[in-house]
């Protein structure tokens, strides 16, 4: 192993106690990579089915720009391996792609799934995300219908990101998320990823609870005390 692959890992552990702690990677959800190697591309993943409260120095593995395995360690990773492998292959200079699976990004993807993406105007937080300068601008963040298929998954992600310009100082997307799941994220650093993942997150929940605060739930009243309204 690599200095730098050491430095990783050790950033990826705390990142993986924090988010745990902030309720965005509970159990065994989640999973974290960097690029390890640019040509040929290989990223250094968590492994399959590991607490994120407690991942150890071997709770990674290396894998090829296809997902496979490659540092002969005979250690999994996890299944959603090929969308961080997409990611890094598409997004020019990805150093870091993270998932999580928080309440308010299930909610919110969810609730737009039918539209295909997410849209946040308007909030000074907007800031955060990587080329943005000012709260005056619109977000999208895509959704993808959730899936157990990963390649199939990978194959709609290469299909709505491929043509698209990434060229510019501000990418056209910062993260996608998978409807009822979670969210994706990256960043040229994994310093980068780990605030993406702050912000947009930041970002879902006043998006919900602002569309709760405007058209709240009703609550389902007991016959009794309905009756006392009426009166
Ligand atoms: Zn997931």
């Amino acid at each position: 192993m690599t200095q730098s692959e050491s430095v990783a890992i050790e950033r990826l552990r705390a990142i993986g106690r924090e988010f745990h702690g902030r309720g965005w990677s509970l159990g065994t959800s989640s999973n974290y990579s960097v690029v390890a190697s640019r040509a040929p591309l290989e990223l250094l993943i968590t492994v399959s089915g590991k607490d994120k409260s407690a991942l150890g120095v071997d709770d990674f593995v290396r894998v090829d720009a296809t997902g496979r395995p490659c540092d002969g360690s005979g250690r999994k990773s996890s299944a959603e391996t090929l969308l961080h492998c997409t990611i890094a292959a598409l997004v020019p200079g990805v150093g870091a792609v993270l998932h999580t699976h928080s309440v308010w990004s299930t909610l919110l993807s969810g609730a737009d799934e039918h539209a295909g993406r997410v849209r946040i105007a308007g909030y000074e937080m907007l800031k955060g995300l990587e080329g943005i300068t000012t709260h005056d601008t619109t977000a999208e963040i895509p959704v993808f219908a959730n899936s157990q298929d990963m390649p199939t998954v990978a194959a709609e992600l290469r299909e709505r990101f491929a043509r698209l310009d990434w060229s510019g100082p501000r990418p056209p997307h910062h993260g996608f998320l998978l409807a009822r799941h979670g969210l994706y994220t990256w960043g040229r650093t994994l310093d980068e990823a780990r605030r993406h993942v702050e912000i947009l997150e930041f970002l879902f929940e006043v998006a919900m609870r602002s569309r709760q605060m405007i058209a709240p739930t009703p609550l389902p009243l007991a016959s009794a005390s309905r009756q006392q309204l009426q009166q």
